[in-house]
């Protein structure tokens, strides 16, 4: 079936400015509720807000086999269950729905009033509700960073690396959507050189520039993804912020791995970007040597040219961006981290949430972390304000926005960000 939605020559009756990350080629998926208190599965154009539960009442899904109240939802998990040819036969239909020569809902005012909202008087949900939550560890230079920076020069890089995506497995329940505030955690950490730990606010708050995909139910216990399948069970992205304690993280992380530094919080960006919207922004992803087991093997175009780009807010100043880098740097690709994952017989379900690790690049400006920009805090970063920092402040905003661009389309993310409080005082004793 063809992408008709991707055709980049459509133009909307809805207005669309010229930077806009959500033109009609776009078309997302997300939950937001409308000022009416009604919850509801939603795409946007421009800066209008489309309720699908409406839209599908009106009958304007007619001929695709969907459910009632498909739409009239809290979470986009049974949709995406319904599989990618509905996915793509319900975004040709929105894009057909909204092109300028198509006179239906364009000429009737009854049903657009229940159709469109604007932007500012709806509210963003979480679009998914999500089971389970991987992050990978795919960027070969953060992971050569992070490794030095915290292990030490002579504990570069581990040797499993180059073989396999490494992951762990991360917190659901904390994952939170842009413009949740953020409380700085709490916990353990030591001193340099010391091995007796102290207790309080974690001094080196820091963020993880990511992109995360979600998929559909993929697999069977006890059943595998083929790395040529995975894609097809790939919903589609978002932004993710994997904020992360690194004086909590460097104490706790050896044997096992993050626990406590990472799953107090994780952002992600309010609306899916579909794998199908993304196709025109395919590129080969970075060479692999040495080449991988068989099962992990794959060639074509297996990644996504995404810009992405982390402002710093201080409180009462303006952003002043302090990293620009590009999913494409990424070394494991999504297919196949997601065939990695099931290699063993591990289930996936719909609306899992899978991190991409760090996109860090291998210049200083495209380090997707503080702790790598600041090179742990001895390079601190000079902002507009006059300020500088080592790590996050207090009362600090953290921007992550993320497009694709071609000669005719460009695609965005929209904005994935979050706002640092201090701990609770109760709570610090
Ligand atoms: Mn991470």
């Amino acid at each position: 079936m063809l992408i008709t939605a991707n055709n980049p020559n459509r133009k909307s009756w809805i207005s669309v400015k010229p930077n806009s990350d959500f033109p009609i080629q776009n078309i997302p998926f997300g939950v937001f509720i409308t000022k009416d208190d009604i919850v509801t599965v939603g795409t946007r154009i421009g800066d209008l807000a489309i309720d699908l539960g409406a839209l599908h009442q009106l009958g304007y899904f007619k001929g695709i086999d969907l459910t009632d109240d498909i739409f009239l939802q809290d979470s986009l998990n049974d949709f995406i269950s319904d599989g990618r040819k509905t996915w793509r036969k319900v975004r040709n239909r929105i894009a057909d729905i909204f092109d300028i020569n198509n006179n239906e809902l364009q000429f009737n005012e009854l049903h657009r009033e229940k159709v469109l909202f604007d932007m500012k008087d709806v509210e963003m949900q979480l679009p998914v509700n999500i089971g389970d939550y991987t992050d990978f560890y795919s960027s070969k230079d953060h992971a050569t960073n992070v490794e030095t920076l915290l292990k030490g020069v002579d504990k570069s890089r581990s040797s499993n690396w180059l073989h396999m995506p490494i992951a762990y497995h991360g917190r659901s329940s904390s994952v939170v959507i842009s413009g949740t505030n953020i409380r700085r955690p709490k916990g353990q950490t030591v001193i340099e050189n010391d091995t007796t730990p102290i207790f309080g606010p974690s001094n080196m708050l820091d963020f993880e520039l990511e992109v995360a995909f979600i998929t559909t139910d993929a697999n069977k216990m006890g059943e595998h993804i083929s790395v040529k399948d995975a894609e097809e069970h790939i919903f589609g992205l978002v932004l993710l912020n994997d904020w992360t304690a690194r004086d909590i993280q460097k104490w706790e992380f050896e044997p096992l791995g993050p626990f406590l530094s990472k799953n107090f919080a994780s952002t992600i960006s309010p609306w899916i970007v579909t794998l199908d919207a993304l196709e025109p922004f395919r590129v080969v992803s970075q060479p692999q040597d040495p080449k991988p087991l068989h099962y992990l093997q794959q060639e074509g175009k297996k990644t996504i040219d995404i810009n992405l780009q982390v402002s710093l807010k201080p409180d009462k100043g303006s952003e002043t961006i302090i990293s620009n880098s590009n999913f494409k740097n990424q070394y494991w690709t999504m297919a196949q981290q997601l065939s990695h994952h099931t290699i063993n017989g591990c289930n996936v379900r719909s609306g899992d949430l899978f991190g991409s690790g760090t996109v860090s690049g291998n210049t200083q400006e495209s380090y997707g972390s503080m702790i790598e920009l600041t090179w742990a805090g001895t390079k601190p970063i000079n902002l507009k304000d006059g300020s500088n920092r080592k790590f996050i402040n207090d009362f600090d905003t953290v921007i992550m926005r993320g497009f694709c661009k071609n000669e005719s389309v460009r695609i965005g993310f929209g904005e994935c960000k979050g706002k640092v409080f201090p701990p609770k005082k109760e709570l610090i004793k």
